[in-house]
């Protein structure tokens, strides 16, 4: 039994400290996609992970125009001051913005349109039909 409480072939990547390279190592190989551009605070985690791409759909700024409150800093101004993080990062955005937007500008502007599938119903929400 180690000192950790493990046994000695089981805590040897963790108390070695390898489990934690292999993690960092992982993420440089992975592709983050989410439906809207992120905040700066999760762009900022973004970088730091060491993500080899991040793609989104929906702009902060669509999302300000579609009337949802934002935190007015683009992902591109996040990655723009990340620049000596030793893993470089691709950002691609606004990607399928056609099937993204659907999804986020309904809720906060009676007069966009509803996701595919969903209607507006006479409270004004879009329910799937
Ligand atoms: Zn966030």
């Amino acid at each position: 039994m180690s000192a950790c409480g493990l046994w000695k072939r089981d805590c040897e990547p963790y108390c070695a400290g390898t489990w934690r390279a292999d993690a960092i190592r992982a993420f440089t190989e992975l592709s983050l996609y989410t439906n809207a551009e992120s905040c700066p605070m999760c762009a900022s985690a973004i970088r730091w992970a060491g993500f080899r791409e991040y793609i989104y759909g929906t702009s902060i700024q669509t999302l300000i125009e579609g009337g949802q409150a934002q935190i007015r800093v683009a992902s591109l101004e996040i990655f723009r001051q990340s620049f000596d993080l030793p893993n470089p990062a691709r950002l691609i955005g606004e990607v399928l913005t056609n099937e993204t937007d659907p999804y986020l500008l309904w809720q906060n502007n009676p007069a966009a349109p509803c996701p595919a599938g969903c209607s507006r119903s006479v409270n004004g929400s879009c329910t799937p039909h």
